[in-house]
């Protein structure tokens, strides 16, 4: 784990990126983590950005660590990944009824880092078929469990024809270091008139607005883009996806995980409530046109 290794092993693996959008290196700092790490504001295109960076190569290597969703300081830290599954599946079920909502369902679906597959899983009603990628071989081997075809690793495991009506990326832009070039791979698996749909947490909600730099979507070094509507619309805009519309995704949580956050105990019966938080996931939605 990243964690237990030395600091100078540590900075031997840092990179000090330009903008990952537009590619300028104009940038202000208005959140100082833990150090070395920032979150830099391009003042060219307004994006937010982890500053420096773990090289890719080293993120890769802890993502492929099954301790990745046990826990553990990039991992899902302070409840493990199961035991957010109910929360989990309620968001999910939630979005996929939204995406029904606006005839987004239907036919094939590609998720890609579909982590254990619980959204594959709630997603069965709705697809015909049901593809996954993820990291972890752990985590696909999960996935795979649920009926879905999973690949492990990227999208770049998909072969270059298969196309899908329906591509989604959920809560993983955030962990993309070139998400213009993620953006043209997720358009080159749509079928024309399919759609790509993307999730992420909310650099412009409320609750990063209201708590500052203790916004636990500021996971680091994991997280190393933050998007909020403006520029994930502009991003799928340039990449080939027309009329971007945004989408609700109201996001469910453990009593148990809010309270812990504020350091408060409660009953464990009542930790597995789920509460409803509105603004802490920005998802938008675009029509690929390419024919
Ligand atoms: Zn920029």
């Amino acid at each position: 784990m990243i964690s237990q290794e030395s600091a100078a092993n540590v900075s031997a693996k840092l990179e000090y990126p330009a903008c990952p959008v537009c590619g300028s290196d104009r940038r202000e700092f208005p959140f100082r983590l833990g150090h070395p790490y920032t979150i830099a504001r391009c003042t060219a295109c307004g994006f937010y950005y982890l500053y420096p960076r773990l090289i890719e190569r080293a993120m890769q290597e802890a993502y492929r660590q099954p301790s990745y969703y046990e826990g553990g300081a990039c991992g899902y830290a302070d409840t493990s990944y199961t035991a957010q599954e109910s929360a989990l599946r309620a968001t999910f079920k939630r979005f996929l009824h939204n995406l029904a909502d606006r005839r987004l369902t239907g036919g094939t679906l590609l998720e890609v880092g579909c982590g254990y597959g619980y959204l594959l899983d709630e997603a069965r009603p709705y697809f015909d078929h049901r593809v996954g990628t993820e990291f972890s071989v752990e985590g696909a081997e999960i996935a795979r469990a649920t009926g879905a075809e999973v690949f492990v690793g990227g999208i770049e495991q998909i072969s270059a024809e298969r196309k899908f009506d329906c591509i989604l990326a959920v809560q993983v832009i955030e962990h993309v270091y070139q998400p213009s070039a993620f953006v043209k791979q997720l358009i080159n698996h749509t079928q024309p008139r399919g759609h790509t749909i993307i999730a992420t947490p909310d650099m412009g909600g409320v609750l990063r607005k209201a708590m500052g730099r203790h916004w636990p979507s500021f996971k680091i070094p994991e997280h190393v883009g933050y998007f909020d509507f403006r520029t994930l619309s502009r991003l799928m805009e340039k990449a080939g996806v027309s009329d971007v519309r945004q989408l609700p995704y109201p996001h469910a949580f453990p009593l148990g995980l809010i309270t812990a956050k504020f350091g408060l105990n409660i009953p464990s019966a009542l930790g597995c409530l789920k509460v409803w938080v509105p603004a802490t996931t920005v998802a938008a939605y675009g029509r690929v046109s390419r024919d």
